[in-house]
């Protein structure tokens, strides 16, 4: 007698990377990666933005047609929402930053905004407002406006003084 191998090994699709997934819409296991031109309207600031994508990469259904979108297609989403809008991208704020020799902490310091918001600015996670972007563009662009910045709010993270 034989031991029969009828154990079917489990599909790692906890992280949901095995494709076909299920569709949340039809409820048929016909959900494959696919590449589509995507017309997305986005809410972005109080004002809403219609972007399109040329070639975005996002899980469809093969059978009823619906899309699945996971993080990956949101995040070229939110990249398309930054071009569109001529905000500096997460590696341009990041270069920037970088250039200057400055810590996110010190860079949250002088804007005045939270640690985990550079972070997230950085990482794509978060889209800048557009006056935030503008407020970026200055900081980084006007040395005079960042020795005003670091004069009036940086602190001793810089070695900088403050005071006279
Ligand atoms: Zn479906």
């Amino acid at each position: 007698m034989t031991p029969e191998q009828t154990k079917i090994p489990e599909m790692p699709n906890s992280q949901g990377k095995m494709f076909p997934w299920r569709c949340p819409e039809c409820g048929k296991k016909a959900v494959q990666s696919a590449t589509l031109q995507h017309t997305s309207q986005i809410k972005h600031d109080g004002r809403l933005f219609t972007v399109e994508i040329p070639w975005l990469r996002v899980p469809q259904c093969g059978a009823c047609g619906e899309l699945v979108f996971d993080n990956d297609a949101d995040e070229q989403i939110a990249q398309a929402l930054r071009e569109h809008l001529g905000l500096l991208s997460g590696d341009q704020i990041r270069k920037n930053r970088d250039d200057l020799g400055l810590s996110q902490r010190v860079l949250a310091e002088h804007l005045g905004v939270a640690l985990e918001t550079i972070s997230r600015w950085e990482n794509g996670a978060l889209t800048q407002t557009q006056a935030m972007d503008r407020y970026l563009c200055v900081y980084f662009g006007v040395p005079a406006a960042r020795a005003a910045l670091v004069g009036q709010f940086g602190s001793s993270h810089l070695g900088v003084q403050a005071e006279t």
